[in-house]
């Protein structure tokens, strides 16, 4: 499919974003958060601080490919290249002074934080990453630790979060001088619920057959949802993005002459998203749904109880969940987006995030029937990533998918 045409807005969107942390206010510099990309991002808005997302930033150093540059630079300062290719990429970039950011929006270097804010829902090595950082430049790091591999969530977990949350803005008001205004967080809650809401309805069109969309636009579409979050601008984009695919005629595909649809489980292999993109618009297969684009919706997000419904939201995200409610929940979207087998990334330095580990695939096909695919790889490191090995594997499993579906006469 061509470009949407909102792309160009978020090209600007996100230029804006970019820049205001190097602008002033009244003569000063802004107050500078950095946060996890599923942490607590709406606290810190509320309190006047604008949020820089390193993951962000470990993104695109793999979508440029520079990742490959940098992370051997923070390999050879000790951290192994087994560990987040997102860390080492990030810390290497810093340690060479050079970013992606300063040819895509003109500014001189990543923003310089005055406060550190992290969260394990989604994994452990942000702790690790973000206190490197803490170390380097001396500045605050706060973590919130939610109970891990969640089953089924209840209000002691919530509890324990929202509690750890409000350790957090105490911790805000005084680096701050500024006291919580609550209305107003109310108010950031909601344009995060409201943009997160849209990003569903995006996403959702992913159940068309064929499907306006894939797996690389959402790869694309999703960074509002991530570092806008907060703001009316996010939901003004994505009100306009909805309203574009809405308006596709029914029969647009993302991938012309659509065959066969996929789950993509795991992170993107971003250094290679052409790539794939281009292989399965040649094998005639949609990737219409994956784990990772539906990790920015947030059901829960509410301005009647801000921070319980954040501590719940961020607490139950998918990667936070048990083998079995994953289990179920691909069960669930491979269903409602007619797909007609996952495949699962796993990612050499993330194992958080590659659902293949613990016999997933072998209880999907199993139980469910359901035809299952890993492939090995990266998100950065593109040395764990052999282009002729994953061509040889998709095409035998899209092969075999189409055998079944002639076996039985569909
Ligand atoms: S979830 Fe994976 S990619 Fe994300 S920070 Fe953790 S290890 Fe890195």
């Amino acid at each position: 499919m061509a470009e949407l045409q909102a792309t160009q807005k978020m090209k600007t969107l996100l230029k804006q974003y970019f820049q205001d942390f190097f602008s002033l206010e009244n003569n000063q510099k802004p107050k500078i958060a950095w946060c996890t990309s599923v942490g607590p991002a709406e606290v810190l808005i509320a309190m006047g601080y604008k949020v820089y997302y390193p993951e962000n930033h470990g993104a695109m150093l793999g979508a440029t490919r520079l990742s490959s540059d940098y992370i051997p630079v923070a390999n050879a300062h000790g951290y192994s290249p087994d560990i987040c290719s997102y860390l080492t990429a990030d810390i290497g970039s810093y340690l060479r002074k050079e970013t992606p950011l300063t040819k895509a929006y003109g500014i001189p270097s990543v923003p310089p934080p005055d406060i550190l804010v992290y969260s394990t829902n989604q994994c452990h090595e942000v702790n690790d990453w973000f206190n490197w950082y803490a170390r380097k430049l001396k500045v605050p790091c706060f973590g919130i630790h939610p109970p891990w591999k969640i089953e089924t969530m209840d209000e002691e977990k919530t509890s324990y979060v929202e509690s750890q949350i409000h350790q957090l803005i105490s911790l805000l008001e005084e680096h701050s001088g500024k006291k919580m205004d609550y209305d107003h967080l109310g108010e950031i809650v909601a344009l995060s619920g409201e943009a997160s809401k849209l990003w569903r309805t995006f996403l959702e069109y992913g159940k068309l057959k064929p499907s306006p969309i894939s797996f690389f636009d959402g790869c694309i579409q999703m960074a509002p949802a991530v570092v806008l979050r907060g703001s009316q601008a996010a939901v003004d984009y994505y009100r306009e993005l909805t309203a574009e695919v809405k308006a596709l005629p029914k029969d647009a595909s993302a991938v012309s002459g659509e065959k066969t649809r996929l789950y993509w489980d795991g992170m993107p292999i971003w250094g290679k998203l052409r790539f794939f993109s281009d292989l399965f618009a040649r094998l005639k297969t949609c990737v219409t749904v994956s784990t990772y684009c539906n990790s920015w919706i947030f059901d829960e997000f509410s301005d009647l109880n801000p921070v319980k419904s954040m501590a719940a939201g961020y607490t139950k995200i998918f990667i936070n969940r048990s083998e079995n409610f994953k289990e179920q929940t691909l069960v669930a979207l491979s269903k409602e987006f007619q797909v007609d087998g996952i495949l699962f990334h796993d990612a050499k330095t993330c194992p958080y995030n590659s659902n293949s580990r613990f016999a997933m695939p072998e209880r999907l096909i199993t139980n469910h029937k359901i035809p299952c695919l890993t492939i090995n790889g990266d998100l950065n490191d593109l040395r764990c990533f052999s282009e002729e090995q994953t061509i040889t594997s998709i095409e035998t499993f899209v092969e075999q998918i189409a055998d079944s579906r002639r076996r039985a006469g569909a």
